[in-house]
């Protein structure tokens, strides 16, 4: 229950947002969190931070024409959230999908300010995209596409402004041409533009596996703090793209076995264990289907197109799809089955009445905003590298990432115990990251 000041404040957002439920539902979890914090520091209330907190500094929408192979012309919309500059320049993906409209890149944009917070690291929040999917798209269609969300983007983007990367349907590819056009309008080279870049250009390794790999070491260390561990345990996971395939692969290096990945089509069970190469293979080099995985696993992996990958017991489940993939039946399922962690690789998989399930059965439960930190945190990590020149080994940027992601849960644990909910990652969460935002905003006065 929100006390009526909060509660008023959290009604005037709505209002003002109309027609947007996942910003919503975002704000909703977060003001849930933050009633505890308001008690302590009702200086917060008085200079409007929540209000503040809730409006992007900036909003950009434009449209996208590009013409397609056949000669037609094309019109998408492009968006751009400014959300919060507060500890450093906006940060946060870009997004390609037909579904995508402001409310989901306001979403992932609120989200995204306490996530960066979380990582310790000076960024602020911000979050983009576009209803275009370059899934079926010709590479010479997609080139088309960025180039031309590339000529408005620009204008608002630069090292110390806003730096994108990627997201659902921003890979490598999209993030190389989208640089390429940067670069060709602004006649820079300002790699710390954009992150997720290739190795050659001023990307960092480590990069294209950091959100998996971390959303894994989240559970890894939710697990220790429980005095156990990855090792042998079945881990359920959703999704087979950038992240869920390397949540897979430290899985495996910390000796669980990871049984499944799914996409918009279906899910594949692999008792074995997922074949990684196989995988990588389909999704990565061929951008095909998950059936397929099935099918080349030769009777050793089945494909399920109708029901939920939720229902295959394991002792860990990793959503890593998409935001609300996962509901309250899923939830019950899960429990039932015995699930112990569940960790967030993707934004928001888990809608709010999944969420209390796990709480309320004493799972271990690893909000997105941190579990999934160590995308960005890496991302961070490029521009580092980008703005002293140089180019760090793997091992010592893995090193980096492994040191942000126990940062982070110990953080989330300390904070939650210090309000009264030890174990409770998502109040630690919500509360460790808004309070470093808040502070800043308080001293930089109202702006
Ligand atoms: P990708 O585009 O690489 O992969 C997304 C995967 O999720 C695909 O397998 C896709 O299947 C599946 N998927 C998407 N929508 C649905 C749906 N409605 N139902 C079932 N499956 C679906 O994206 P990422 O792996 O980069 O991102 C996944 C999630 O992680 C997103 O929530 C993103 O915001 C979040 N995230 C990503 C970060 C990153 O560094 N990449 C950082 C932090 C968070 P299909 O091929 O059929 O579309």
């Amino acid at each position: 229950m929100l006390d009526s000041t909060l509660q008023a404040t959290l009604d005037g957002v709505l209002a003002r947002n109309p027609g947007e439920p996942e910003f919503h539902q975002a704000v909703r979890e977060v003001f849930d969190s933050l009633a505890v914090v308001q008690e302590r520091h009702p200086e917060y209330h008085d200079m409007a931070i929540l209000t503040r907190l809730c409006e992007p500094e900036r909003q950009i929408i434009f449209r996208v024409p590009w013409v397609d192979d056949r000669g037609n012309v094309q019109v998408n919309r492009g968006f751009r959230v400014e959300f919060n500059s507060a500890l450093g320049p906006y940060k946060g993906g870009l997004r390609f999908r037909e579904s995508v409209n402001l409310g989901i890149i306001k979403f992932l944009g609120f989200e995204q300010i306490f996530k960066n917070s979380l990582t310790g690291l000076p960024i602020g929040g911000g979050k983009g995209g576009s209803d275009f999917d370059p899934a079926g798209k010709s590479d010479g269609e997609v080139m088309r596409f960025c180039q031309s969300f590339m000529t408005e983007l620009h204008r608002h983007i630069g090292e110390h402004t806003d730096v994108p990367a990627g997201d659902i349907g921003v890979g490598a590819r999209e993030i190389g041409y989208l640089f390429g056009q940067y670069k060709r309008l602004t006649n820079r080279y300002e790699a710390g533009v954009l992150t997720g870049k290739g190795l050659d250009w001023g990307g960092s390794l480590v990069r294209k596996e950091a959100t998996g790999y971390g959303a894994t070491i989240f559970a890894q260390e939710m697990l220790g703090a429980r005095g156990t561990s990855v090792e042998g345990r079945r881990t359920v996971v959703s999704g087979s793209g950038n992240v869920a395939i390397y949540a897979i692969e430290k899985v495996q290096q910390l000796g669980g076995i990871a049984i499944t990945a799914s996409d918009s089509s279906g899910y594949v069970i692999d008792e074995d264990g997922i074949d990684l190469e196989l995988l990588k293979q389909i999704k990565e080099v061929e951008r095909g289907r998950i059936s397929e995985y099935a099918e080349r696993r030769g009777g050793r992996s089945r494909f399920v197109s109708d029901g939920s990958v939720w229902n295959v017991p394991g002792d860990v489940a990793l959503p890593c799809a998409t935001q609300n993939e996962l509901h309250e039946r899923d939830a019950k399922k899960l429990v039932e089955n015995g699930v112990i962690a569940v960790s967030e690789g993707a934004n928001m998989p888990c809608t709010p009445t999944a969420v209390e399930i796990f709480r309320d059965a004493g799972v271990a439960f690893g909000p997105g905003k941190a579990a999934n930190a160590g995308g960005v945190a890496t991302s961070a990590l490029e521009m580092q590298q980008n703005a002293s020149r140089d180019a760090w080994t793997f091992d010592y940027t893995e090193e980096r990432l492994t040191d942000i992601m126990r940062q982070i849960h110990t953080n989330c644990l300390e904070t939650a115990e210090e309000f009264g909910r030890p174990g409770d990652y998502v109040l630690g969460a919500n509360v460790a990251g808004f309070r470093k935002v808040a502070d800043a905003m308080m001293a930089f006065g109202v702006i």
